[in-house]
């Protein structure tokens, strides 16, 4: 067995839409952009929307969009991935850490209020491997604090809470379509926001600050420059890839959620894991990945699990590999220990991801569970 932990979904559809568009003249500024950006809304259900080259890029014109800047705080996840953080630092603005909840991965919303200060601008939260995190606590939160809500979608496309698709709740919504994600463009992303004036913002940073699109431009080539803008567009290949996957994205949805329910009916009541499956009436899970927490004895044990998992062909992964403030950089900057960020601390050390795409197979689920029981066995 060769079990990947994330394979891209490509067939015919794409490969057509891809040639199409390297039959044409137009491999930027062209309609595919459009459309892809049309045919995202219509699945998140409402607002607007700009396609871009990557999440990070979104994060990063989100806060530049929403005018956070030098001393300004923001109020971000110890567990996510560095972009969440890095995104702050791009613009200058401090991140203030905040330690996760043990039983989603989220970050923990008790914490929030002796973080804050008289400089906090903005949250910025992820939804932890498609769990969305309460958004009506969240949402009050921002709004008592009359801070910006961002939110970090890269896991969660598809994810709801309540009956509103996640990254409409707050400001700005962040999307990816790296290879392993939910759909994939190769690299690619995508912001939403119920407020048009920030995504024609956005649309404006992510091409130079140009003060017209090719398209109003009257005299060829004549614009004028207003902003400090970025070269962070999609390109036309990337949409064409993006509008196909999109349409598959229901369907890949619901084999997630299928595999996952499958894979806990293998695994029965294994001992010492606790794998990680929330949802409620309110929140809707897209199930991005399987992440089980090791727990008591087999808390110490995630390395060799995984080596071992990797010599059985099984494809496995870490979600994520380190709070964020103890990644050198982080640590370096601000000299934090691992006693301030204990939950995330667990997760980071002491849980495995797995993979639930709708690449696998019955039989690879089937083996996946048995190969893991079998592994854990010898280590208890
Ligand atoms: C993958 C990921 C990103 C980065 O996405 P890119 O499109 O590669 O920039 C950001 N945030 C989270 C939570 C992610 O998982």
């Amino acid at each position: 067995m060769n079990i990947a932990f994330g394979k891209p979904l490509i067939d015919k559809n794409e490969k057509d839409a891809v040639l199409e568009v390297l039959s044409g003249t137009q491999l930027v500024h062209g309609k595919k952009c459009q459309d892809f950006e049309k045919l995202f809304i219509k699945f998140v259900g409402g607002g607007y929307s700009t396609s871009l080259s990557s999440c990070t890029a979104g994060l990063h014109l989100a806060l530049i969009a929403l005018g956070i800047k030098k001393s300004d705080e923001v109020l971000v996840p110890a567990q996510s991935h560095v972009a969440t953080v890095h995104s702050v630092e791009y613009v200058g603005a401090k991140p203030v850490f905040v330690d996760c909840e043990l039983e989603t991965g989220n970050i923990d919303l008790n914490l929030l209020e002796q973080k804050i200060t008289s400089r906090t601008r903005a949250l910025s939260i992820v939804h932890y491997i498609g769990i969305p995190i309460n958004l009506k606590k969240v949402v009050d939160f921002c709004k008592k604090k009359k801070i910006y809500l961002i939110e970090d979608c890269a896991l969660a496309l598809g994810s709801k809470f309540g009956k509103k698709h996640v990254g409409l709740h707050g400001d700005i919504g962040s999307f990816s379509f790296y290879p392993v994600k939910h759909i994939t463009t190769a690299e690619g992303g995508m912001v939403i926001s119920k407020k048009k004036q920030i995504i024609d913002k956005i649309k404006k940073l992510k091409a130079f600050g140009y003060d017209r699109t090719l398209e109003q431009r009257k005299v060829p080539g004549q614009y004028n420059v207003n902003l400090l803008g970025y070269n962070f567009r999609m390109n036309e290949l990337e949409a064409a890839i993006g509008i196909e996957q999109l349409k598959k994205l229901p369907k890949f949805i619901q084999l997630r959620r299928k595999n996952m329910i499958y894979f806990k009916r293998k695994m029965g009541d294994t001992k010492f894991i606790r794998i990680l499956d929330y949802q409620n009436k309110q929140a809707y899970n897209s199930y991005y990945c399987i992440t089980l927490i090791l727990e008591g004895k087999l808390s110490k044990q995630r390395n060799k699990i995984l080596l071992r998992l990797k010599d059985k062909g099984i494809g496995s992964s870490i979600y994520y590999p380190g709070p964020i403030p103890l990644f050198n950089y982080y640590k370096r900057k601000f000299g934090f220990n691992k006693n301030q960020f204990p939950c995330s601390y667990i997760i980071s050390n002491s849980s495995l991801s797995l993979p639930l795409g709708p690449h696998l197979q019955k039989k690879e689920i089937e083996y996946m569970a048995s190969t893991l029981k079998n592994i854990l066995k010898a280590m208890v």
